[in-house]
């Protein structure tokens, strides 16, 4: 397995990191996780090739999540993609994703490939492709908007993911709402993506305590908290400053990655 950040910065958008987001390569699939604003740009800043990308994830629907989507299908559509892409999408949102592309003029019949929308529910397990698959956990990030969700009945969904193929396994948190959305999955994994906006430094040593992963990354970092979390790594003993990771976008995670940077 192989991970490339596309993006690495928080809600706030900044000239220094596109918003959160990264490409797991497995199986020879390529997975998209997450596709806020400016997604096109930060694909085309790694060289990454847009028809390379196989299928979509999406987290949730904030702003810096998924609203680069009709872009980056447009961005497909110009290069003539013939490819079948598949976007997984939590069952609750499924329609409106769908009426989103839609109303982006985005006409399956318009378009030169097959756009597929997969539909999943938490807690079951997907296959991407033949030795890699993903589940989701509900974690409390959009708590603070349930007055809207019931009162529309809109099913608002923020997911954590587990990860599997068959050389590498992944907890990535997606945006939390506390430090206890951290703790969602028992496995003990290679690598733990969490994001750094909605939890405190100090959460990031009790993680590597409780969970034990070999190594935990940093990301969804905004510009105010870049320096201090890195200040914060730097104070730490060489064995546990050697285990977490602040991402960058271009950042690489690979099975031979050395972990120091
Ligand atoms: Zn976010």
């Amino acid at each position: 397995m192989k991970i490339k950040f596309l993006g690495t910065g928080s809600g706030q958008t900044s000239l220094n990191r596109f918003h959160s987001s990264f490409l797991i390569s497995s199986s020879e699939h390529n997975l998209l996780v997450d596709c806020g604003d400016g997604i096109s740009k930060a694909i085309l800043k790694q060289n990454v090739n847009f028809n390379s990308i196989d299928s979509i994830l999406i987290s949730h629907f904030h702003a810096d999540h998924f609203s680069g989507l009709p872009s980056l299908l447009t961005q497909m559509k110009l290069l003539s993609r013939k490819n079948d892409l598949t976007i997984f999408v939590h069952s609750s949102e499924k329609d409106f994703l769908e009426d989103f592309i839609f109303h982006s003029y985005l006409f399956k019949e318009r378009i030169t490939f097959d756009l597929k929308m997969i539909s999943f529910d938490v807690e079951i397990e997907i296959k991407v492709s033949e030795k890699f698959c993903f589940v989701s956990k509900l974690n409390s990030h959009l708590d603070k908007y349930k007055k809207y969700d019931s009162e529309y009945k809109l099913g608002f969904t923020s997911l954590s993911f587990y990860f599997k193929d068959d050389e590498n396994s992944v907890i990535y948190s997606g945006d939390v709402g506390s430090e206890n959305d951290l703790y969602l999955f028992d496995q003990k994994v290679d690598w733990f993506i969490t994001e750094t906006t909605h939890i405190k430094k100090e959460n990031v040593l009790e993680l590597l305590e409780k969970s034990d992963p070999k190594e935990i990354i940093l990301t969804h970092i905004g510009d105010d908290f870049a320096k201090p979390l890195n200040e914060f790594r730097q104070s730490l003993p060489n064995h546990i400053k050697s285990r977490i990771i602040l991402a960058f976008d271009g950042f690489e995670l690979n099975q031979y990655h050395s972990g120091c940077l």
